[in-house]
């Protein structure tokens, strides 16, 4: 049962081959779009282990090779992950900062910032040339500890939604090549046109050059509205 000031619906889900029905609670009064975000990790989550059934999953602790690729993620995420790293310890606040310094220069560098949040998203997104040129430099993100996310309870939609089923080995090859990724309904992209009308993301590693150009104000609507904002955004999902 939903908590006073909570409403839980079940989510009935037909993508692609998958079916999916799972419960979402969420706020009633006014909130943050980033209040609804546990909500929607756990409907991603659903989603992926519908997807994953019966395959035999590569991805392993201490795997971090897709680590290095652009993970591009909504304005929402980016104001989780920003929180997320100012509640963190002093210490490792700072050493979480220095990496994200650092990626943001190799990008810079490589003269790959620009075109990597450029305004035209839609050709952004689907460039090859682009993805392969911010691999090559082979900057980890900066969550990556150990090769493994340090943040794996609070990571993106995104990287909830890659699995491959591909020898892992392949996927720290130049061009991917081979590399098979599990077939997941992309709901990430959803999360993208929650707060704008256009589909916005940035790539992770450049979070706080996002930061210091994002919108200030943001809107609070019920919880409620919120999700129906992000299923209305599903409709031109493939999977
Ligand atoms: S957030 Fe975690 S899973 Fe996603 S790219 Fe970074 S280290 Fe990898």
């Amino acid at each position: 049962m939903a908590e006073t000031g909570q409403s839980t619906a079940t989510l009935r889900l037909k993508v692609g081959d998958l079916q999916i029905a799972h419960p979402l609670t969420v706020p009633t009064r006014p909130v943050a779009a980033t209040a609804v975000l546990p909500a929607l990790e756990g409907l991603v989550n659903a989603v992926v282990e519908a997807a994953e059934k019966g395959k035999a999953i590569s991805c392993r602790k201490g795997c971090g090779a897709c680590c290095r690729q652009l993970v591009p993620i909504s304005r929402t995420e980016g104001e989780a992950l920003l929180a997320l790293i100012e509640a963190m310890p002093r210490e490792r606040r700072k050493a979480v900062r220095t990496r994200f310094a650092a990626a943001e220069a190799a990008i810079a560098r490589a003269g790959l910032a620009e075109r990597a949040t450029r305004s035209d998203r839609e050709s952004a997104r689907s460039d090859r040339a682009l993805s392969l040129a911010y691999f090559a430099l082979g900057v980890p993100c900066p969550f990556l500890e150990k090769e493994s996310c340090s943040i794996h309870p609070d990571r993106p939609l995104v990287c909830r939604e890659y699995l491959v089923t591909s020898p892992a080995e392949l996927c720290a090859g130049p061009a991917q090549e081979g590399v098979t990724p599990v077939p997941v309904p992309k709901l990430s992209a959803g999360a993208r046109r929650l707060q704008d009308e256009s589909d916005t993301w940035f790539p992770l590693a450049l979070l706080f050059a996002w930061s210091r150009k994002r919108p200030v104000s943001a809107k609070r609507r019920p919880g409620t509205e919120w999700v129906q904002r992000f299923l209305g955004s599903l409709t031109s999902l493939k999977s």
